[in-house]
């Protein structure tokens, strides 16, 4: 067994297939954190929320990570809809404290567990991408204690502060530490969501009924069945309920947040093996058990947007290597990569699990922001899969021809190369983490892995 080094914890990414041994720091408050940062040297230091970027975004293998616990402050502004809040928040006490107001945030990714400075950092999007942009597209402000120990207030819309604020927005935490963020809310009349669900048997019907039709929704994501032959799928569709739609005895209660109780994960998936045949199995039942064609149903915001956070620890499923979330964009043009994907991993005998498509808009101004105009495709992979990373580095390539590319947050295993082909922005955000960040204190384990300094 190996010792960690006194004060020394272990930490990995939600995929559990990256990890480091880090010293953790966490400042009592904003003097504590600028002299922290002040007195580090290089390549020492890395903000970490709760740890669900899935590879190594928020590993620092031997040195310190800062946690913002003690940045919690949520404070609401009615008379403009706005919040400030601490980069330690996180967007389940957020949505807590402002859905009983009548209010809700603009972009929430699949989890509510996570801070808002690692929904900044990674300029998280959610089921409305195609509609609303990403998180960082309804950031008023972002103050950042920089390399420098310096405060940074930055907006995008002051000339001198653009450029700082968007290599901060996606910027995987490089520029500094975000310590506070002002971001615009949405008004609703219920915490309810009208859902339309429908199950299509070709995944080409399937994503023509979402180019077709993406106006009426303003939430659209599609689970797809990897395994089968024509990638069949389930569309589900959604809008905030108005209060005059409700039932009766829904609007006595209309902005209702009900607590969810966390269950333990189901008691066979942690005996069964994940592989083509169990995954097959899950597949058809999924699909069966999703309505052919509903219409209308109430769902609260918790079962809507963040159903896996109902089951405690889901991402130990996969066993002792744990899993890789692989997600790739590709533009509109290139649709057409997306079924070879799905083929080239079906080929391959590698059992994709809780594959999941969705519709991007028009990329913001970040320069490592992941959403472009487009389609993602996100899918579940056990680590154990022999030669995985080989077989991921084939489709890397691929994607990259085809004018797309991986996810920071997710990914554990793209190249250098691959990257800087991709991230098309990357040397102007070079510039500005250098004016940041001269020393270069921040880094993180992908940093490293992508040669990003
Ligand atoms: C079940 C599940 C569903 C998800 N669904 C989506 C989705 O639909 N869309 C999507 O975009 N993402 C999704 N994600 C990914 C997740 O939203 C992002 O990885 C998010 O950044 C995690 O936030 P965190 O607080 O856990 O940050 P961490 O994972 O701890 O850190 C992520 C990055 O943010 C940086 N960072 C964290 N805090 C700060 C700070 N205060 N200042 C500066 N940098 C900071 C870190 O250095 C790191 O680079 C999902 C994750 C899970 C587990």
């Amino acid at each position: 067994m190996k010792y960690l080094k006194k004060g020394f914890s272990l930490v990995s990414g939600w995929g559990l297939n990256k990890w480091a041994e880090v010293n953790t720091s966490t400042p009592k408050n904003l003097d504590e954190l600028v002299n922290l940062i002040k007195e580090s040297n290089s390549g020492s230091i890395l903000a970490r929320g709760l740890g669900r970027s899935y590879g190594d975004a928020a590993n620092l293998d031997g040195q310190t990570v800062i946690n913002l616990d003690n940045f919690k402050k949520i404070e609401f502004d009615p008379s403009n809809s706005t919040l400030t809040v601490g980069g330690g928040a996180t967007l389940k006490e957020i949505i807590k404290e402002i859905v009983p107001k009548g209010f809700f945030l603009p972009v929430v990714p699949g989890t509510s567990n996570i801070t808002i400075g690692g929904a900044v950092a990674s300029d998280v999007h959610g089921k409305n991408h195609y509609q609303d942009g990403s998180f960082g597209n309804h950031v008023k402000k972002v103050s950042l204690v920089d390399g420098n120990g310096y405060i940074q207030e930055l907006s995008p819309s002051i000339e001198n502060q653009k450029e700082k604020f968007w290599a901060t927005v996606g910027g995987m935490g490089l520029t500094g530490v975000i310590y506070e963020v002002k971001v615009n809310l949405i008004s609703i009349s219920s915490s309810l969501i009208s859902v339309d669900t429908r199950r299509f048997n070709h995944i080409e019907d399937l994503i023509m009924e979402m180019e077709k039709n993406a106006k009426d929704y303003k939430y659209s994501v599609a689970w797809i069945d990897s395994l089968h032959k024509k990638f069949r799928g389930v569309l589900t569709r959604g809008n905030h309920l108005k209060f005059e739609n409700l039932k009766i005895n829904e609007q006595e209660n209309p902005l209702v947040i009900k607590s969810t109780k966390e269950r333990s994960k189901p008691k066979f998936l942690t005996k069964i093996f994940l592989n083509k045949f169990t995954v097959k199995v899950f597949n058809t039942l999924w699909f069966y058990k999703s309505p052919r064609n509903e219409i209308g149903k109430h769902e609260s915001i918790s079962t809507f947007f963040h159903p896996l956070d109902k089951i405690k620890d889901w991402n130990k499923i996969y066993g002792s290597k744990g899993f890789i979330q692989y997600q790739f964009f590709v533009p509109s043009d290139s649709k057409e990569k997306i079924k070879f994907v799905l083929d080239y991993l079906k080929q391959n005998d590698v059992p994709c699990f809780l594959t999941v498509l969705k519709k991007f808009g028009k990329r913001n101004s970040s320069y490592l922001s992941f959403p472009d105009e487009g389609w993602t495709l996100t899918t579940d992979i056990p680590n154990s899969i022999p030669r995985i990373d080989k077989i991921l580095n084939i489709l890397d390539k691929e994607i990259a021809k085809s004018g797309g590319k991986i996810y920071l947050t997710k990914d554990s295993i793209q190249s250098a190369d691959i990257f800087k082909k991709t991230y098309r922005f990357f040397n102007y955000w070079k510039k500005i983490k250098k004016e940041l960040d001269p020393e270069l204190k921040f880094i993180s384990d992908i940093s490293i892995r992508l040669e990003m300094f």
